[in-house]
């Protein structure tokens, strides 16, 4: 019997001088990046909460500590893949992902289409399961005063057998 499950992944980083900016496994040309243990890139951090979240396996922080030296400064492909091989592991497999950035600036659209490219590949699936949209904030809020970015990511992940249970 197929399961379906859904999973839903939030995540902010703050902004600040001196870092390099990569979003969606891209690096994004910018005089500010995001800051935090690892590369912070806060759309592939969504994308593994909202995935670990659909196989019940808690969230990022759970998985990857960011008190363990081995996560500092690493780059999150290394997560989403791991993040996967947790996924798998428990029978499940990558159906659909919906992503949700919201950065006042710089503009994302016209790097949606390397970034599918380059999830698509860590994950192992083809771009068109990978939907990223990118948005302002209007002005208001954290993300409307250009102090960070916030990411919100849907997935599905099915089995083909009731295995994991
Ligand atoms: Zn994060």
């Amino acid at each position: 019997m197929q399961k379906i499950r859904v999973g839903f992944g939030y995540d902010v980083h703050r902004f600040v001088k001196d870092r390099e900016l990569w979003i969606g496994g891209i690096l994004i040309p910018n005089d500010r990046g995001l800051d935090g243990h690892s590369d912070a890139d806060v759309l592939i951090h969504a994308v593994c909460d909202a995935l670990l979240g659909a196989a019940d396996l808690r969230d990022i922080g759970f998985q990857f500590p960011d008190t363990d030296p081995e996560f500092k400064g690493i780059d999150s492909k290394v997560l989403l893949s791991r993040t996967m091989g947790l996924i798998r592991d428990k029978g499940y497999e990558f159906g659909n992902v919906d992503v949700t950035v919201c950065a006042e600036r710089p503009k994302l659209n016209t790097y949606i289409p390397q970034m599918k490219g380059c999830l698509a590949g860590v994950i192992g699936v083809e771009p068109g399961d990978i939907s990223i949209k990118a948005t302002t904030s209007e002005k208001m809020g954290f993300v409307g005063r250009e102090e960070g970015i916030a990411a919100y990511a849907t997935v599905l992940i099915y089995s083909h057998t009731d295995n994991n249970l």
